[in-house]
């Protein structure tokens, strides 16, 4: 099958379209055919090294959508059959690929309204925004809440689900197209942070802070995502597009702000916690009530510059590979 594989990692250019051999399931595995692949900026993390890969060669991508295609000899449950339609997210699974191997445990089945495209989208995307809204930072109606990169994967959803719990929304966006799709996607106010002063623009709009900062492009945001806070609010900084954040003082938290860093797999820590969050999002985009943007759907042989498009700010929404 074919799969991209880095053998060291670095820049876009060490991903290689490779032929490995399809893989086998065993107990408590199974193996999907994906339809489709979805790129995550955790990718560009464990690509260019900032996060370890577990050991290398290593095959890219975390998760997918597609058909069972072999479930292992001693698998004696009802849940899943072959040519299911099903989705997965797993750490090192390997969904850059024709087929992946994923834990049984990790993988849900879409409703038949849902397409596999969509429910790429509900998958490590989906299930961040729902944990962030419902876990890190639990959203009361009427608070208010700034979210950067509101264009972004993430962002567009969580924009959604933050407006679903009654929550006043303000976005961060690098270009006037990305402020109108993320207006589009519910945001009441959007700023221009690569044009104004993102603190000062909150300030105006919010002259006491916001409850909550969801925080996912770190370095450059970090220090005035704190200053947007109102007195006992909460920053979440849950990702690094922008690179990692410098260490603070704890001092820097005076104002009784609750600083958290959150990651997605720790929010999925059983089978139940996985199906409510995965059910959940499937559920809400079955009903038409969660709005997904394809950004972009790209062929597996344009890898290499559809990771540099990614990292370099140019795209938007969830983007995916065609298998
Ligand atoms: P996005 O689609 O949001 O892409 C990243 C966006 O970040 C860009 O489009 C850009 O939007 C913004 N950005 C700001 N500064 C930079 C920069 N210097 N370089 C690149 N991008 C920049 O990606 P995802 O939705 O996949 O992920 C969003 C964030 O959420 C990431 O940091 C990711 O790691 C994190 N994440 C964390 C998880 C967790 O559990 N902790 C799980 C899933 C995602 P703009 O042009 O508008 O500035």
């Amino acid at each position: 099958m074919k799969a991209v594989v880095i053998h060291e990692t670095g820049d876009a250019e060490k991903m290689k379209i490779e032929q490995i051999p399809i893989p086998k399931a065993t107990t408590g595995y199974m193996v999907i055919k994906n339809s489709f692949a979805g790129l995550n900026f955790i990718d560009i993390y464990l690509r260019s090294g900032l996060y370890p890969v577990p050991e290398l060669p290593h095959t890219l991508g975390l998760e997918g959508a597609g058909t069972v295609h072999e479930l292992p000899e001693d698998y004696d449950q009802k849940e899943f059959k072959l040519n299911d339609r099903v989705s997965f997210i797993q750490a090192n699974s390997g969904g850059y690929a024709e087929y992946s191997k994923v834990k049984i445990d990790n993988v849900v089945k879409i409703p038949d309204n849902v397409s596999f495209e969509h429910a790429v989208a509900a998958m490590l995307q989906g299930m961040t925004a729902h944990y962030l809204v419902h876990s890190s930072y639990p959203i009361q109606k009427d608070d208010w809440c700034l979210i950067h990169a509101g264009a972004g994967g993430v962002g567009i959803l969580l924009t959604q689900l933050a407006k679903k719990l009654g929550a006043n929304v303000i976005t961060t966006t690098s270009t006037e197209e990305k402020a109108k799709i993320s207006k589009s996607f519910g945001a009441d106010h959007v700023i221009l942070y690569s044009q104004q002063d993102f603190e000062v623009e909150v300030r105006k709009i919010c002259p006491d802070g916001v409850n909550v900062v969801y925080d996912g492009v770190g370095k450059t945001t970090f220090m005035k995502s704190l200053k947007c806070l109102k007195i006992r609010g909460s920053l979440i900084t849950f990702g690094n597009a922008s690179g990692p954040v410098d260490p603070i003082s704890p001092l820097q938290l005076i104002n009784s702000i609750s600083l958290i860093r959150p990651t997605l797999f720790h929010h999925l820590l059983t089978r139940e916690e996985f199906c409510q969050r995965a059910n959940d999002i499937l559920g809400l985009i079955s009903k038409g009530e969660l709005k997904i943007e394809i950004g972009e759907i790209r062929p597996l042989e344009e890898i290499v510059q559809f990771h540099k498009d990614f990292e370099s700010r140019k795209t938007k929404g969830k983007l995916l590979l065609k298998l």
